[in-house]
């Protein structure tokens, strides 16, 4: 009856163990390769180990006189495998759910038209951005650009359409940037570009490099007839830099701005850097 018991013990424990393998299956599942997916590799490896090892001890165990004092050992076996079946689920949960914190919260810094950074997230790492220059003496500069005559693209082709060129235009600026500078919508057709760790003379450079991969870049619209036609923009930018006298996020904002504006007087498609000391703006192009 005992040894009966003491069996039973150790299969329930078995079958623990191999229910604990489904979750740690489909952890894995969401790992991307590297090390800690090769560790829950190693897991599963433990845990058919420890199913060996059950199994092992029931064929050892078969046929021997067993008395009430030998129950904690399969008692102990069976808490193993609970314990192994709770890790497995609760780090599946815990994955689970930080994956979801970690959705929300990039949903919640996304302009979900253009997938560039919004504006409430803009707000906060420039803020950021600025103090961390100042206190490291870095480089820090901004462009603030704007589409061209949207309206236009609003006007002839309709509103999806412009819809379509924001969201292509996105795209196309992120790839033109390196991974640490910032994209952000500013608002309607208006985007930021922090340029991290970079001086108003190298930031002119990304500057001219957007504006001249814009002018030249076809984009494609569906039309009505189910088909698509291409359309070309070009974008006016504002570029201004940390400096002494522009030395907080709002000024830097507002000179940004100020040869934005300039920028678009002087005829658009063209880059414009606010003077750092004068608040006067020069012309590149
Ligand atoms: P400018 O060269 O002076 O910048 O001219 P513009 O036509 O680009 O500027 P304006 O401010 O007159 O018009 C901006 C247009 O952008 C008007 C607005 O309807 C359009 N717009 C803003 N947000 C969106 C959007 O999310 N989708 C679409 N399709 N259009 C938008
Ligand atoms: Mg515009
Ligand atoms: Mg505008």
């Amino acid at each position: 009856m005992i040894s009966y018991l003491s069996t039973a013990l150790v299969m329930i424990g078995v079958a623990i163990h191999i229910a604990a393998l489904a979750p740690t299956r489909r952890l894995i599942a969401m790992l991307p390769a590297g090390s800690l997916r090769n560790k829950w590799f190693a897991m599963i490896g433990l845990i058919l180990i420890f199913i060996a090892g059950y199994l092992g001890y029931i064929v050892v165990l078969w046929g021997q006189q067993t008395e009430w004092r030998d129950i904690p050992t399969p008692g102990i076996f069976l808490l193993g495998a609970v314990f192994v079946w709770l890790t497995a689920n609760l780090s599946l949960q815990t994955a689970v759910d930080l994956r979801r914190i970690s959705l929300l919260e990039m949903e919640n810094i996304t302009d979900p038209l253009t997938q560039v950074y919004n504006r409430r997230y803009l707000d906060r790492k420039l803020e950021e951005e600025v103090a961390r220059s100042k206190r490291y003496s870095l480089d820090l500069s901004i462009l603030m650009l704007d589409i061209d005559h949207f309206k236009r693209v609003n006007d002839t082709y309709g509103h999806q359409a412009g819809d379509v060129t924001l969201s292509t235009f996105g795209s196309l600026i992120k790839t033109a940037l390196r991974e640490m500078d910032v994209v952000a919508r500013y608002g309607g057709e208006e985007f930021l570009i922090i340029c991290v760790n970079t001086a108003i003379d190298g930031a002119t450079v990304v500057a001219e490099r957007l504006r001249h991969l814009v002018e030249s870049h076809q984009i494609e619209i569906p039309d009505d007839s189910g088909g698509s036609q291409t359309i070309q923009i070009s974008i006016s930018i504002g570029a201004a830099g940390l400096s002494t006298t522009l030395d907080s996020k709002n000024k830097l904002v507002q000179a940004a701005d100020q040869a934005l504006y300039r920028a678009k007087q002087a005829g658009r498609n063209c880059v414009i850097v606010a003077a750092p000391e004068t608040m006067e703006a020069a012309q590149l192009q």
